[in-house]
């Protein structure tokens, strides 16, 4: 009687082993981790077809070269006109200066301007350079900014030779992220921003479900790597969270004559 009932022991040890060692998961959880094969069995695959997907197909989009946005991009400014902007003040004509160059340049004090056009998330780029000539010191030296959904600010300063408070400097989260690292090139070059902008989500009640991200690309460089935001960049006073729809792009016209101007201009709505 003892040798069967060994032997049973050992089969069925044996045979835990060898189930322990195959993965086995469930076409949900596998749902729940972001991978959908429509042939799953819930077997672990064992032909390299089994994990190979033919649809949905990207969309073909053909990258700009020379300069020139990619086939998929709106274009908010090419250099010929500020059409596609009004002033953020009154809505009537943009009053910023268009450059012969193909850029436009802030004419001090005529305030802030905005697409005509309202966005949610996107992928941005723009180029902007401060004077050549130097002027004044810390916030005030080629300071400008790029707002998201009117609200949320990327901020642009000439950080040359220049501190300011780190989490307001060139390239920050405005009074929210300090960026990875200082970018620039020298006063009067051009820059470019690279930003992908996820916008926050809000539930019925106005609640804020989900933060909003920034990613952004100073130059080519990673200086901040997908992070959150916590609310409005306000100057004065903490980050406020209320409930919004889609918002225009606006640039800052800060009002201290410092003649920030921006080319190319073009997203890719996300
Ligand atoms: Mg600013």
């Amino acid at each position: 009687m003892k040798y069967p009932f060994v032997c049973l022991l050992a089969f069925l040890i044996f045979s835990c082993n060898e189930k322990s060692e195959r993965v086995h998961i469930s076409k949900e959880e596998l749902k729940e981790a972001g991978i959908t094969y429509p042939e799953y069995t819930g077997e672990e695959p064992t032909k390299p077809e089994e994990t190979e997907l033919y649809k949905p197909v990207p969309p073909k989009v053909v990258p700009g070269i020379n300069n020139l946005p990619p086939s998929d991009a709106t274009v908010l400014f090419d250099g010929n006109n500020l059409d596609n902007w009004i002033s953020s003040r009154d809505s009537t004509v943009a009053k910023w200066h268009v450059n012969a160059d193909g850029s436009m340049t802030v004419n001090d004090k005529t305030g802030d301007i905005q697409t005509k056009q309202n966005f949610g998330s996107v992928q941005l780029h723009l180029e902007w350079s401060s004077p050549a000539e130097i002027q004044r010191e810390g916030q005030n030296r080629g300071n400008s900014g790029v707002f998201f959904q009117n609200l949320y600010e990327v901020q642009v300063l000439d950080n040359n030779d220049n501190d300011t408070y780190v989490n307001g400097q060139v390239g920050s989260i405005y009074k929210q992220h300090i960026p990875l690292a200082m970018a620039s090139v020298p006063s009067g070059e051009w820059n470019t921003y690279d930003i992908i902008y996820h916008a926050p989500e809000f539930n019925e009640e106005g609640k804020k479900t989900k933060s909003g991200t920034f990613t952004v690309l100073h130059n080519g460089i990673l200086i901040q790597d997908h992070v959150e935001i916590k609310g409005t960049t306000p100057f004065i006073g903490w980050p406020k969270n209320e409930p919004h729809g889609k918002g225009p792009i606006k640039l800052q016209d800060h009002g201290d004559n410092s003649r920030v101007s921006y080319r190319n201009i073009w997203l890719r709505e996300l």
